[in-house]
């Protein structure tokens, strides 16, 4: 058993450059072993990760492995398919002036000791994900998981050195003391997912080295529905959206715009939908999960009141539950309406038309995701044109952050820079500027 103590986040950052600075980490083949090896981790240790997940947020463990640990394997065998053509070097045109015999091409370097500090709503995937980037990039990473999820937070720092080259990965575990102490050092990159304020501190911190960050954010993603749409599926795919793992989602629908004649109707399917979805008593549905803590619970409970209640609206604090809730005659103004929700709270709020719907969401921050249900080729158009927004789902929440070779990223206020598939190697890597001219 080892008795000593914990390593200092300077040195553990110290022992990572020194493997980094041997090369060890740069060529494809240590690269891919890692991202087998992280891979294997994941088929071996899934069940202990679904218990952890289960422990920490009441995660199913069918949710847990379709979100968070085959999210990840797929993630993995998406690059380990393509990483040697995403690395491949690529031929840029050389000009006249510089001779015939001259070439010139950019090619991708990795970028040294990378940060990666992870929230705790999908507390393995938002960690290990970016990690499959880093890696397949080829640099050391430190790896902070949320101490909001603890038992995921130590079930992954039992996993990871267990499966990883220990020279070249770390986790640390650490609340704001330790992610400050982190902080204070000089990395290569900095990828943070989390909430904007924490956003603010790792770039000022990042600011003092000069080191570029991705900053992963979150905020309030609008819904358009559109009058005309078969409202039986908009509310099916909405509540199945919003209330996954309770509305602790970055991308959940956070609220629905939609016109007065279109709202009633809107109203009763979700009505339904919640009822079909997790029956009439949400807290006895095995895919239900809970709120991670109690002062999440308890800023939620705060926000019941923000409407006429049309389903839901209950609650119970031992168990931190709940209910699966769809809020109606929501005031543009109202408490629910000031903050990113996070949580299984659905308010419905009208606005007279399409103009009305954009002019609303370009007052508010830009987005991490908009969703659109219509069947108007125009509104869809409209809608695509005239807002700026992280991601845009036309009739399907969430999914295009299953799309492997789009990029997940937000805009503004909901983030900035990108990853998933080839773009987490943009992110990881320098593209390096190389000119090459013979002597002779
Ligand atoms: P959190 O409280 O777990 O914090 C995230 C990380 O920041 C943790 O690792 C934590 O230790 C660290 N941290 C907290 N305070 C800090 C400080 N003062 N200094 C340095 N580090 C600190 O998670 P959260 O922020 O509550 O996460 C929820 C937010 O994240 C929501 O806004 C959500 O939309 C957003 N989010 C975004 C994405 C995305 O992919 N864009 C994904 C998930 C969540």
């Amino acid at each position: 058993m080892n008795h000593s103590t914990p390593e200092q986040p300077a040195d553990v950052v110290a022992r990572l450059r020194a493997t980094f600075r041997t090369g060890r980490t740069r060529p494809v083949e240590w690269r891919t072993g890692q991202l087998r090896r992280l891979r294997e981790m994941l088929t071996e240790g899934g069940p202990d990760l679904a218990a952890a997940l289960h422990a920490d947020l009441g995660k199913s463990s069918a949710e847990a492995y379709r979100t968070e640990i085959d999210f990840t394997i797929r993630e993995i065998d998406h690059t380990l398919d393509h990483l040697d053509q995403w690395l491949r070097p690529e031929s840029a045109p050389v000009p006249a002036h510089l001779g015939d015999d001259a070439t010139a091409w950019t090619q991708y370097d990795p970028l040294g000791v990378v940060l990666v500090i992870a929230p705790w709503n999908y507390p393995a995937q938002l960690l290990l994900a970016p990690m499959v980037g880093a890696l397949a990039s080829g640099n050391a990473v430190v790896a902070k998981p949320s101490e909001l999820a603890p038992a995921t937070s130590a079930a992954l720092a039992r996993l990871v050195p267990a499966y990883l080259d220990t020279d070249a990965v770390a986790v640390v575990e650490g609340g704001v003391p330790e992610t400050t102490a982190l902080l204070a050092e000089r990395f290569d990159h900095i990828f943070y997912t989390g909430n904007g304020t924490v956003g603010r501190v790792v770039m000022r911190a990042a600011a003092e080295h000069l080191t570029p960050v991705t900053l992963e954010l979150g905020g309030k993603s609008p819904v358009f529905v559109d009058r005309g749409t078969d409202l039986d599926v908009v509310a099916d795919r909405l509540a199945r959206g919003k209330f996954l793992n309770a509305g602790q989602t970055c991308v959940a629908p956070d609220y629905v715009l939609t016109d007065p004649e279109t709202a009633p109707a809107l109203e009763r399917a979700l009505v339904r939908a919640v009822e079909a979805l997790f029956g009439t008593d949400p807290a006895a549905s095995a895919g239900y999960g809970r709120i991670v803590n109690e002062r999440h619970f308890d800023r939620l409970s705060g926000l019941l009141d923000s409407g006429r209640v049309a389903v839901g609206g209950g609650s119970d604090r031992t168990s931190k539950y709940i209910a699966p809730t769809v809020l109606a005659d929501v005031d543009p103004d109202a408490p629910v309406m000031r903050e990113e929700i996070f949580g299984p709270i659905l308010p419905l709020v009208t606005v007279p038309d399409l103009d009305a719907a954009i002019g609303f969401i370009n007052d508010r921050d830009k987005p991490l995701a908009l969703y659109v249900f219509s069947e108007s080729d125009d509104t869809r158009r409209r809608i695509a044109a005239e807002t700026s927004s992280g991601g845009l789902g036309h009739g399907l929440p969430l999914a295009h952050l299953t799309v492997s070779d789009l990029p997940f990223g937000g805009v503004g206020e909901s983030g900035t820079g990108s990853y998933h598939g080839r773009y987490s190697i943009e992110t990881f890597s320098h593209r390096k500027a190389v000119l090459e001219k013979p002597l002779g």
